[in-house]
């Protein structure tokens, strides 16, 4: 080994908790109901329209700012949905996921000791991107159970070093999605404040119950101070392809690009253009409310029998349940136990707490196939009190 001395930037971090729990549900042949991915098959026409997209030697760079085709129509698609115009020149960009359209902003925006207020449970990228920026992230523990926002304790943590307030909704891992009070508390926190929002909506067409998902894509007035990341790869149950977008008023925007272009570039090109042609028929996402409601009311009928206590959960791919403590001390040996015990892989919700806080709270994926989650269930009816 050479004698090279290096400082990491991140001394405190472990292994991502999805890494781990997929690592152990594939040692234990468990069903994966941790990490967030469907294992039910894509549209196959949509494969077509990217097999399609090479074939026809669309397969060099795309514009650093995406596909001129794909922004379109997904300005189309925000006008339609939310009423308001976006700018496809100027105002979206298409990126490898919406993980990086979150780690982008904050590497374009965020200045050493910037604030940003982030709500746990978050998802665990949030706090190291923010970290690796020279930021200082300012956790607000979500109320316990509905996992709504203390707006009081948020205007008690709001400074003139709040450079962004963080929102994620519908909300992963709770599946909590924030309605028109939050979004009046959020007005009334930010107006005559210097203090940027990143609206992390990668779950926007997972959403149940008739509720409406209230995208800040409604409201110009936050729109104008705002980043809002989205997932194509969530919505097209293509979790791997690594492909959303971002939205932002044109001062942000050149900001984002800046960075863009030397971080990444451009985004894989048949992707672009396939999905483009894709979403001319909107049902390809209208119809996924009730897709995946009817998935966590299976989960919820097939597990009402056995100990574990649902959490009501409005939209996301996820469904979260409590259990008693008779079962195991902490919710992370209660994974352990369920991956190895019974061969099922959920994600401890602990992990999504810096300071680890434990509620005995796991996190089921629904984004499964019927028979996936039956024969979850199956091996779970053993689990007594
Ligand atoms: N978003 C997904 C989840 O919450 C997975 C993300 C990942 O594995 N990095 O499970």
């Amino acid at each position: 080994m050479p004698k090279i001395t290096i400082k990491s930037k991140l001394p405190q971090l472990k292994q991502t908790i999805f890494t781990t729990m997929t690592q152990m549900a594939n040692t234990h042949q468990a069903i994966n109901l941790g990490q967030g991915f469907p294992d039910f098959e894509m549209s196959e026409n949509l494969q077509n329209l990217v097999t399609l997209a090479m074939k026809n030697g669309l397969n060099q760079y795309a514009h650093t700012n995406g596909f001129q085709g794909l922004r379109e129509i997904l300005c189309q698609k925000i006008e339609s949905i939310y009423g308001t115009p976006i700018n496809p020149e100027k105002e979206i960009t298409i990126t490898p996921g919406g993980t990086y359209a979150l780690s982008n902003t904050f590497t374009a925006l965020l200045r050493e000791g910037d604030e940003v207020i982030v709500f746990e449970p978050c998802f665990d990228s949030y706090c190291p991107n923010i970290e690796l920026m020279g930021g200082v992230p300012i956790c607000i523990p979500l109320n316990f159970p509905d996992y709504s926002i203390p707006w009081e304790k948020v205007q008690a943590a709001f400074t003139e070093k709040t450079r962004f307030i963080l929102i994620n909704s519908p909300h992963n891992p709770s599946g909590s999605v924030l309605g028109p009070d939050d979004i009046e508390n959020l007005r009334r926190l930010v107006a005559d404040s210097n203090c940027l929002i990143l609206s992390d909506e990668v779950y926007e067409h997972m959403i149940f119950d008739g509720k409406e998902h209230h995208s800040i894509l409604r409201y110009p007035d936050l729109l104008e101070r705002s980043f809002v990341a989205f997932s194509l790869g969530k919505v097209f149950h293509c979790t791997g392809w690594k492909i959303g977008y971002c939205v932002a008023p044109e001062y942000l925007m050149k900001e984002f690009r800046n960075h863009h272009q030397f971080n990444v570039f451009s985004v894989h090109t048949p992707a672009q253009v396939g999905i483009a042609q894709y979403l001319e028929n909107p049902s390809v996402y209208l119809d996924l409310p009730e897709i995946f409601q009817r998935k966590r009311d299976l989960l919820l009928d097939l597990l009402k029998d056995i100990p574990l206590v649902p959490i009501s959960s409005y939209g996301s791919y996820f469904q979260c349940f409590t259990f008693d403590e008779a079962l195991a001390k902490t919710d992370s040996e209660m994974a352990f136990r369920l991956v190895k015990e019974f061969g099922v892989a959920t994600i401890p919700v602990s992990a999504f707490y810096r300071d680890g806080t434990d509620h005995k709270v796991l996190r089921f994926c629904f984004a499964k196939k019927n028979e996936t989650l039956v024969l979850a269930s199956q091996r779970l009816q053993k689990l007594t009190a």
